[in-house]
C-alpha cells in the first residue's frame, strides 16, 4: 500500500487530467490538481471534493522549473508527499513542416518533454524517500507519426522514451513508470482539432470512430481506467510499458 496517498495530475483542469484526477481521488488519492490558471481548476477540484474526496487546485507552467518547484512543494505540504505523478498537461500547435515556426516547435517540445522532466524530478524525490511511486506519462497515437504534427509526435515519442529511462533509474526505490498513449479522445483537444481542419465536431467524431476497430471514439474516462491500474498496488510489476488505449491495436 502507497505510503502516502497523494496524486499529482497536470494539465487536470478539463478533458482528460480532469478525469484522470477524479478517478484517483475516488481510488482514495488526495489529488493535487495542477494547471496553468489555478482559478481553473475549480470545477476538477469541486467534483472531488462533492463527492467526498480531497484535492487542491495550483496553478503553474509545467515548463517553468521554478513554478513546478513551488506548486509541488505546495501540494506536498498541504496533501502530504506526492507517491503518483500523472504527466499529462499537453497542448497542440500543428503544422505541415514547411510552415512549423520555431516557437511552435518549442512550445510544444517545452509542455509535453520539459515539463514532465522537471515535475518529475521534483515529485521523484518525494517518491524516493517514501519506497514507493508510481509515474504515469502521457504519450499518444501520434507517436507513431502524424501528418501535421512533427513537434507533437517528436514530443510524444519522446515520452515514451523518457518513461522507459525512468523505469529503469527508479525502479530500485519502489518507483514504476509507465505511459499511456491515447487514441482519438473526445476533449477539447480534438475538438480544436476538428476546428482547425475546418471540420464540424460531430462529424469528426463520426469519422474517426468509423476507422477504429471498437467503432467509437475514447473518452477521458476510458484513459483514467488505465491511469487508476498503473498507480494501483497491483501494478507493481509492470513498469517502462506504454500501454496504447485507442480501441485497436497499433502499428
Ligand atoms: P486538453 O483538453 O487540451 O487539456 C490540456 C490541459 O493541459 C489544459 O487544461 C491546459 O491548460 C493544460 N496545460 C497546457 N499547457 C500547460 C502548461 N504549460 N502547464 C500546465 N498545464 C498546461 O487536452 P486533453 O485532450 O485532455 O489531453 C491531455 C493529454 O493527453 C495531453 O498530453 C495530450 O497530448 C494527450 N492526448 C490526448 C489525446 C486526445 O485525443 N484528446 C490523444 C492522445 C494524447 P489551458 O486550458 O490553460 O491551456
Amino acid at each position: 500500500m502507497a505510503p502516502s496517498r497523494v496524486a499529482i495530475v497536470t494539465g487536470a483542469a478539463r478533458g482528460i487530467g480532469a478525469a484522470i484526477a477524479k478517478r484517483l481521488a475516488q481510488d482514495g488519492f488526495a489529488v493535487g490538481v495542477l494547471d496553468l490558471v489555478e482559478d481553473n481548476c475549480k470545477d476538477t477540484v469541486a467534483a472531488i471534493q462533492a463527492a467526498g474526496g480531497k484535492a487542491l487546485a495550483t496553478g503553474a507552467d509545467v515548463s517553468n522549473a521554478e513554478q513546478v518547484t513551488a506548486a509541488v512543494t505546495r501540494a506536498a505540504d498541504e496533501l502530504g508527499p506526492p507517491t503518483v505523478l500523472v504527466n499529462n498537461a499537453g497542448i497542440l500547435r500543428d503544422n505541415l513542416i514547411f510552415k512549423m515556426s520555431e516557437d511552435d516547435w518549442d512550445l510544444v517540445l517545452g509542455v509535453h518533454l520539459r515539463g514532465a522532466f522537471l515535475m518529475t524530478r521534483e515529485v521523484q524525490k518525494y517518491q524516493t524517500e517514501q519506497g514507493w511511486g508510481r509515474i504515469i506519462n502521457l504519450s499518444s497515437t501520434s507517436a507513431l507519426g502524424n501528418r501535421g504534427q512533427v513537434n507533437y509526435s517528436a514530443a510524444k515519442a519522446g515520452m515514451q522514451g523518457f518513461t522507459k529511462t525512468l523505469a529503469i533509474e527508479l525502479g530500485k526505490f519502489g518507483v514504476t513508470a509507465n505511459a499511456i498513449a491515447p487514441g482519438f479522445i473526445e476533449t477539447d483537444m480534438t475538438a480544436a482539432t476538428a476546428a482547425r481542419v475546418g471540420v464540424e465536431f460531430e462529424q469528426f467524431k463520426q469519422g474517426a470512430a468509423a476507422a477504429i476497430p471498437v467503432r467509437r471514439i475514447g473518452q477521458p474516462e476510458d484513459i483514467a481506467a488505465m491511469a487508476s491500474f498503473f498507480a494501483s498496488d497491483e501494478a507493481g510489476f509492470v513498469s517502462g510499458q506504454v500501454i496504447y488505449v485507442a480501441g485497436g491495436p497499433q502499428d
